[in-house]
């Protein structure tokens, strides 16, 4: 089956009981059990039929055998890490989204495991951190918000070749725009509040393996912490991602227009989009992304204000998170990377004037005019901003 149609007919697509080609929400917390030990299901946390439906459904998508669904994007990664003990050591994508960075940074590290961070797009870095008590490489590609590309092949082989597992944070791109367990990578996850669900209305996360000890484990941790997705969230993900094909089309072909519009505007100084011709990361991209995703940074030039810009916008949302419909923008610098110290984020290449957009599925004449808007806006305040902005 083709992607297309794997979405409709895939994983478990119609409810076994009674035929209907929508399946239920199962709201129970136990079920009858006529005999001991011979039921499918005993208890929601260990398995509920909802749960079961999309969880069949992403595993397929990604091309994998198994998949889980968890309360939030958060919970899939920490219950990733759970495989792990104390004294081991893990390489990690220096661009990794900031939640996680918190998680590893003020929780896993008091349990005693150890990190280096690094560019995963550099090979020879990634192979030179690996230690003796090294157990995974971690890593997001497109990278938030500097959309750096990583060859995951390359690293998928690297892990190989040192008995590693290679995890991927996969929600920038979704499975249609990119399978990393195709590339030989082991875990695949997601934030499903993005892509997947696409709608702005669900917090889920997603698991997906290939191998059938990784699956077993991660099914002995999900049931065991508990960080399950609740059935009426389960069903909503699924009917989220039934349309996955047609919101990605609509996506990237927008996201194809805004970087043509942004690479002629004055006032832009540079522009992040792994589909840029002239990106470093563009042939890395070529070869392992359907298509380049829909997220585009761009830099205003130095003195324009891009608080002033996202303020005068009237179609695009100024809002966190991405993947959704509805165009979404943000500062990075004020708001998903605010927490970051400035120095350190700057060191990391975010600079104060960057604008991180997540480009919806609306018309696209519509959201070229918005960012007219925008720049209309910046270039008239220009004078007395200047100031404001290198000290925000
Ligand atoms: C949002 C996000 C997460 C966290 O997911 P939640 O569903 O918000 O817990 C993890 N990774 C990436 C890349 C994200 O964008």
């Amino acid at each position: 089956m083709k992607f297309e149609t794997k979405l409709l007919h895939g994983g478990i697509s119609e409810d076994a009981g009674t035929g209907a080609t929508s399946i239920p929400i199962y709201m129970a917390s136990t079920f009858h059990q006529q005999k001991i030990g011979e039921n499918k299901y005993e208890y929601s946390r260990t398995g509920n039929p909802t749960r079961d439906a999309v969880e069949a459904l992403i595993a397929d998508l990604e091309g994998g055998t198994a998949g889980f669904a968890f309360a939030s994007g958060s919970a899939a990664i920490d219950t990733v890490f759970s495989m792990f003990s104390a004294g081991d050591h893990f390489i990690v994508g220096n661009d990794v989204y900031g939640g996680t960075f918190r998680l590893i940074d003020s929780v896993l590290k008091r349990f005693g495991m150890t990190f280096t961070v690094v560019d995963t797009r550099d090979l020879n870095a990634v192979e030179a951190a690996i230690t003796p008590a090294t157990k995974a490489i971690y890593l997001e590609t497109p990278t938030n918000p500097l959309l750096k590309v990583t060859d995951i092949a390359a690293v998928a082989k690297i892990a190989k070749n040192h008995n590693l597992l290679s995890i991927i944070d996969n929600t920038f791109s979704s499975p249609y725009v990119q399978r990393p367990l195709e590339l030989g990578v082991d875990i695949v996850l997601h934030s499903a509040s993005k892509y997947l669900g696409g709608h702005s209305d669900v917090i889920a996360g997603v698991v997906v393996v290939r191998d059938s000890k990784l699956a077993e484990r991660i099914g002995y941790l999900q049931n065991a912490i508990g960080g399950i997705l609740a059935p009426q969230e389960s069903w909503l993900l699924q009917r989220g991602m039934k349309t996955l094909a047609i919101r990605m089309q609509a996506h990237l072909a927008n996201a194809k227009k805004v970087f043509d519009y942004l690479s002629d505007q004055p006032s832009v100084a540079k522009i992040y989009y792994p589909g840029d011709p002239n990106n470093p990361d563009y042939e890395v991209a070529k070869k392992q992304m359907h298509g380049f995703g829909a997220m585009i940074s761009f830099e205003l030039q130095p003195g324009l204000d891009p608080k002033k810009f996202v303020e005068n916008l009237k179609v695009i949302t100024l809002a966190e998170s991405l993947g959704a419909l509805e165009s979404l923008i943000e500062i990075p610098a004020l708001m998903t990377h605010g927490a970051i110290p400035r120095e350190i984020r700057l060191k990391n290449g975010i600079k104060d004037e960057l604008i991180r957009l997540s480009v919806g599925i609306e018309d696209s004449n519509d959201l070229l005019a918005d960012l007219d808007r925008g720049f209309t806006s910046v270039q008239q305040g220009k004078d007395h901003v200047t100031d404001s902005t290198r000290h925000s």
